[in-house]
């Protein structure tokens, strides 16, 4: 893959694309490899879940979020929304920036 993943756990980011398009939450986990993101309350799949006694788990259905592409997110810059992530360097840091306003995206 070369898609360059420029997208970090705990981003804010909005769906542009898709089933979910719209809809905005915290990126819970980054799969580089894949080129895929796991968003919080996006993708929600509903799963059957069977009831395990031993470890405490009461049947039923349960729901989860599923990966998706991270060309269908966009960064969602705190003070301008929805954006694309530019780059400065910061001394010897570089760091992602909102190309738009400039606000920095890395606290
Ligand atoms: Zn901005």
């Amino acid at each position: 893959m070369h898609t360059r993943v420029d997208i970090r756990r705990n981003d804010q980011v909005k769906v542009i694309t898709g089933r979910d398009k719209g809809k905005q939450g915290r990126v819970l986990r980054v799969f580089p490899n894949e080129g895929k993101v796991l968003v919080e309350h996006v993708m929600v799949v509903k799963k059957n879940v069977r009831p395990n006694p031993q470890r405490n788990i009461k049947g039923g259905i349960a729901e989860q979020e599923s990966p998706l592409s991270i060309s269908n997110v966009m960064i969602v810059c705190p003070s301008c929304g929805p954006s694309r992530i530019g780059h400065q360097e910061q001394g010897s840091r570089r760091v992602r920036i909102c190309r738009r306003c400039n606000a920095p995206l890395d606290k």
